[in-house]
């Protein structure tokens, strides 16, 4: 069943279409690609499916029960950027506790949870180590851990692996894979990477600038085979 869909949803900056009406159905435990050039619009469809801005034009409708948090849908929805964005004198678990820190969770209640997304992305040994001491990709890992620890149902990335050499790329993805197999996210997925949203994807939304819009879209067969 449908977890969210936006209905001619638009933005505007100032007197600049940068999307015109966008309609978008994304189902429960889908992973669906955004993929189109430079501007189009990946990014504020992104943010507005965050609650992170508001459509100049639209509605975007969530199915009852996905939370709805102060800075968009906090609780339910995680985001990923690009850049891990870690706090550099923070050691990795009081990164990855950073989002139920916010949320008034005691460091006790949340210990558990913070070594489950760290485990989930295969840096339990690195518990204690600063993100100066890590590579881009184990950074990412740790950024990803950040987004998990909430347990949330939808998963927002942004072009997460775009800064990364292609090994590290590739590894990422394939845990990517695994984990959604696992875990069961929906997960929109921001990338300019054709090979990146087939390898990934179950559905690719290929979207055009000036203005942004959706102009194609693709199913790809299941990777791995869900029951
Ligand atoms: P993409 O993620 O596909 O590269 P973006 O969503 O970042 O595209 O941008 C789409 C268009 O909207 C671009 O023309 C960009 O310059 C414009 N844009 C995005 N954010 C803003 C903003 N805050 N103010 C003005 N223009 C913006
Ligand atoms: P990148 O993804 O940036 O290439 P890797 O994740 O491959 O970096 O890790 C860089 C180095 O850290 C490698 O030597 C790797 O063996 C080591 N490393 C990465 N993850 C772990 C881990 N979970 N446990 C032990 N060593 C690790």
């Amino acid at each position: 069943e449908p977890l969210v869909q936006l209905r001619g949803v638009g933005k505007s900056f100032g007197g600049t279409t940068a999307l015109a009406g966008l309609d978008l159905t994304v189902g429960q435990g889908e992973f669906v690609s955004l993929v189109g050039p430079s501007g189009c619009g990946k990014s504020t469809a992104l943010r507005l499916v965050a609650g992170l801005s508001q459509p100049t034009r639209g509605d975007i409708h969530w199915a009852p029960g996905v939370a709805e948090g102060r800075a968009g849908r906090g609780r339910d929805v995680a985001f990923v950027f690009q850049e891990p964005t870690l706090l550099p004198w923070s050691r990795v678990w009081a990164n990855v506790y950073l989002p139920l820190r916010l949320r008034g969770e005691s460091r006790a209640a949340a210990r558990d949870r913070v070594d489950e997304a760290l485990a989930l992305v295969g840096l339990a040994d690195f518990h204690d180590a600063y993100p100066r001491e890590l590579s881009g990709g184990m950074k990412m890992r740790v950024a990803i851990a950040r987004a998990l620890v909430t347990r949330p149902r939808v998963l927002l990335m942004d072009e997460p692996f775009a800064a990364l050499d292609e090994i590290t790329r590739t590894r990422l993805n394939d845990d990517l894979l695994r984990l959604w197999g696992e875990q069961r996210w929906t997960v929109l997925f921001v990338t300019h990477s054709v090979y990146e949203s087939v390898f990934l994807s179950q559905r690719i939304v290929v979207m055009a600038a000036r203005p942004g819009r959706i102009i194609d879209e693709a199913h790809v067969a299941a990777p791995y085979p869900r029951e």
